[in-house]
């Protein structure tokens, strides 16, 4: 018959698959024969199986539940409900990795008006016994039946008024029988039935709320923001009651074994005196210092101090603790890896292994991946962040925090800038021309637009904050005015970003910039020494591919050329280019781009200092480099030497109803092969010029076509590539060689991966069109729906962010599988966003990747999550 429940006893802590971190953490405890207070776990399997049955308890377990809440009396020599020796207990949720905030606890389960009285006489205290009647009314309400505890605090403080004290401790018995009274009264008001005082009901309507707050929108967000799948579930505790509001002799805390800021080695917490755990949470009164305690309770503090040491020394790790002292014990309630920050994580692994308590591998493995984005971004100040309330959120499209004047245009971006104002950019959503505006922005606030929309691409690759999609903004560019969540926002109003969590809040909330711990250079060596699998950036400019070269990146996985076409006068050279009527006007128009083009991909090379460099052709459609005001065309025309009507009719020709799958990759390369022509001649002279200045280096080109469905179009272009690319070598007589490869990022070439393998000497998969068309879901809208899907429970995570390894993942194991039958040596990567992605790099590394690409500020977390998957995956 299956088992449900689990006494402490009977558990461990590896079983935190069933019994959650925090169950298994107090059986742990409990074998080690620390002072646990006796208590058994429902299973993450009961919450599941409570889904599964349509959200209701099966008798079954509810009889085991009880059949352990019996041997839970046995060893506490007390009854559950009785009058004279009442067993009171916390329920409190424990999933398996651990969720903080996703549910509050309930103290003191087990009281009604009766038991409540012999409590009283028991513990020959009314005030302590009526405090936490008070206490277990309001959990319960907050929790279980959904009336906020703020209501609850709303008469606390009228009594307190009323009686001219300040402090909850000032009131006595008589005030908190008062108290009690006026709670039911009020919780009845609400909900029209008087509380329940059975306690095995209140037991009962406890683990239901528990269960139920797995689902709750809070967990399902934290879920999808820390890959925590839906269906595992949450275990419930149910544990002995110890008080710490006993009186002066008792008192409740929490303390890290190690500074989790700083992960100093120092116990770091912090206790109250006479009170219960979530006053030291709450901030009603001020906690003292963890070291205060050897001044009030010596012995206690040295068992304590006795206690941390030997669950480091068991976890090899910084341990989170919470514990209560009754009359002079100590209990300890909980036991956790601490959550830390990046720079305490990264200290503490670095020191761990230098004490000799873990060795490399583990230290690489202790560092989550994602952390490390607050070691390279701004941040906001901690103090100030927690005051502030968000107006607003969307897509957490590029990390870090960004705070500055609201600008609507670019140009204005520019102005401000150059004043010496910081701006955040609000735009519909951005595109190439902006490129300028958005450097100058400390962040980008779009209304429309994905994770892989041209905003978030191009802010991730700047490292600018950046939150994308945000549909409840009403925005009129022109007249410079945006409303959100009930507020209206002027150009130079202040507002503040989260690209961490994609959190909006429209006032100035001050940043602290990126730091560097001494010890990231450390564990960026060890995480090197683990990799098997290569990490390369995807720049498009000389600044992005040296800053991607200063996080460790080992070559370019895509180089997009069209970002580079718009500044200055080179996008008058190619709307001149597109506009062209003849072959002739193009090429005239493409040898202006050409010394350009040249020139930044020497400047590329450089910076590369030999490292393989991939670069793609033009592939966007054209429409978005033409102008569409009237004033611009006509200047394009006059330049031209051509009639405005005849360019207007050109660019209105470009319009495409779906451009993303429209005239667009390869596809400009088959129509104008004269552009290919001109790129290759950039691509190919640019490396041979580099080659000349550094015979040291091995300058290897890589040139890359886009959006490949066919092995006829890449022959097509190919014939283009290398008959240009051969002429130009053999004239310089420098020994180049080249690659020629493409994009697997069209569903038909990774099902013809094998054909187009004969042609292809990489693959480098386009995850961003691949995934667009393999869920033909647009890249750009998907934003607006997808959040309907998630609580739908359809899709748990954004298919743009995180790859799709059910289906789009399928289709790059075949790819890769047959891209390997027909050229073994075929080198495959990948480019598209997901390469920065922890959970995608460990499928591509699992799948036989060579290499991930990913923007030049992800390129640390790349690096850690590739060596972590060659510790996990090599045993
Ligand atoms: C892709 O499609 O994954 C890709 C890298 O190309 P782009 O995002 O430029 O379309
Ligand atoms: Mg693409």
């Amino acid at each position: 018959m299956a088992k449900y429940v689990y006494q402490f006893s009977e558990g461990n802590g590896k079983m935190r698959e069933l019994l959650g971190g925090k169950g298994a953490n107090l059986a742990e405890m409990t074998n080690l024969g620390m002072p646990v207070p006796y208590g058994f776990t429902v299973s993450t399997e009961a919450c599941t199986r409570y889904y599964d049955d349509g959200k209701v308890i099966a008798p079954e377990i509810e009889k085991e539940i009880f059949e352990h809440l019996c041997k839970l009396e046995e060893k506490a020599g007390k009854k559950f409900g009785d009058v004279n020796n009442p067993l009171l207990v916390s329920v409190r949720s424990g999933a398996r990795a651990s969720m903080p905030g996703m549910m509050d606890t309930i103290l003191n389960l087990g009281l009604n008006d009766e038991v409540v009285e012999g409590f009283a006489k028991l513990t020959n205290n009314d005030r302590f016994a009526y405090d936490s009647y008070r206490r277990f009314i309001q959990m319960f309400s907050d929790v279980v039946m959904e009336l906020p505890k703020s209501n609850f605090e709303k008469i606390i403080d009228e009594m307190k008024e009323k009686k001219g004290v300040k402090l909850d401790t000032e009131l006595d018995a008589d005030d908190l029988k008062e108290m009690v009274k006026r709670f039911k009264a009020f919780y009845k008001e609400q909900k029209g039935t008087d509380f329940p005082c059975e306690p095995k009901d209140q037991l009962m309507e406890a683990v239901k709320a528990v269960f139920r707050s797995w689902d709750n929108p809070r967990a399902i967000y934290y879920r999808r923001m820390n890959d925590i799948p839906s269906d595992w579930g949450t275990a419930v505790n149910v544990q002995m009651m110890v008080f710490g509001n006993t009186g002066d002799t008792s008192g409740t805390g929490v303390a890290f074994s190690r500074n989790p800021s700083t992960g100093e080695k120092k116990l770091y917490g912090e206790f109250l005196m006479n009170a219960q755990g979530e006053d030291v949470v709450a901030g009603i009164r001020t906690p003292q210092s963890i070291d205060e305690l050897k001044n009030i309770m010596p012995e206690i503090y040295d068992q304590f101090v006795g206690i941390v040491n030997k669950l480091e020394d068991h976890y090899r790790d910084m341990q989170d603790m919470e514990f209560t002292i009754e009359n002079r014990k100590l209990y300890m309630l909980q036991t956790r890896n601490g959550k830390r920050t990046a720079t305490a994580a990264i200290n503490i692994a670095v020191d761990l292994v230098s004490e000799g308590m873990i060795d490399k591998k583990q230290a690489v493995l202790m560092i989550d991946p994602k952390q490390l984005d607050a070691l390279l971004h701004p941040q906001f100040d901690a103090a100030a962040i927690k005051k502030a309330q968000p107006v607003g959120s969307a897509l957490p499209a590029s990390p870090g925090a960004a705070c500055g004047k609201v600008v609507f245009s670019a140009e204005d971006a520019v102005a401000f800038s150059q004043k010496g104002d910081k701006v955040v950019l609000v735009r519909l959503e951005t595109s190439p021309e902006d490129i300028e505006g958005m450097n100058h922005a400390e962040g980008i606030l779009t209304v429309r637009g994905g994770m892989t929309s041209h905003a978030a691409v191009v802010a991730r690759g700047m490292g600018t904050c950046c939150v994308a999609g945000c549909g409840d903004i009403v925005i009129d560019e022109e007249k410079k005015v945006f409303t959100l969540g009930g507020q209206t926002f002027h150009e130079g109003d202040f507002i503040s970003l989260d690209g961490t969590t994609g959190k909006i809040y429209g006032e100035a909330i001050p940043t602290v910039p990126a730091s560097l711990s001494g010890n990231f250079g450390t564990i960026m060596e060890w995480t090197d020494e683990f990799r098997k699998m290569g990490v390369r950036t995807n720049a498009d400019t000389p600044r992005d591919a040296k800053q991607a070269r200063k996080f460790g990146a080992e070559g370019i996985g895509l180089c997009r050329t069209e970002h580079m076409f718009f500044e200055g006068e080179r996008i008058k050279a190619i709307r001149e280019m597109i506009c062209s009527k003849t072959v002739e006007q193009r090429k005239k128009a493409l040898a202006k781009l050409l010394p350009m083009q040249r020139g930044d991909f020497e400047g590329i090379y450089e910076a590369m200092e030999g490292c393989p460099v991939t670069i793609r052709f033009l592939d966007p459609p054209l429409h978005e480099f033409v102008p569409h005001d009237e004033a611009d065309i006509r200047a394009l025309a006059d330049e031209m030497g051509m009639k405005y009507e005849e360019v207007k009719a050109t660019i209105d020709g470009l319009h495409e109803f779906n451009p993303m799958m429209g005239h667009r990759g390869c596809r400009l390369a088959v129509s104008y092969p004269e552009i290919a022509e001109m790129q290759t001649q950039a691509v190919i002279e640019a490396a041979i010029n580099v080659q000349k200045k550094h015979a040291d280096w091995k300058v290897v080109p890589e040139i890359m076509i886009p959006l490949v469905g066919e092995i006829k179009e890449l022959q097509f272009v190919k014939k283009t590539v290398v008959t240009t690319a051969d002429e130009i070598i053999k004239k310089s007589g420098v020994d180049l060689h080249y690659k020629v490869g493409t994009m697997i990022e069209i569903p038909r070439a990774a099902l013809t991966a094998d054909e187009i393998a004969k042609d292809a000497e990489f693959f480098s998969f386009g995850t961003n069109d691949l995934t667009q068309m393999t869920f033909g879901f647009s890249r750009d809208d998907a934003g607006h729906f997808l959040e309907y899907y998630y609580q739908n429970k359809i899709y748990e995570s954004d298919p743009f962010a995180k790859l799709d390894q059910v289906g789009v993942g399928k289709l790059v194991q075949m790819a890769a599988k047959l891209g390997r039958e027909t050229r073994p040596d075929i080198k495959l990567g990948i480019c598209g966003e997901h390469g920065g992605d922890p959970s995608t790099i460990e499928f591509c590394y699992k799948t036989g990747l060579n290499y991930v690409s990913c923007s030049p500020f992800r390129v640390p977390i790349a690096r850690l999550a590739a060596a972590q998957a060659a510790i996990k995956y090599d045993k």
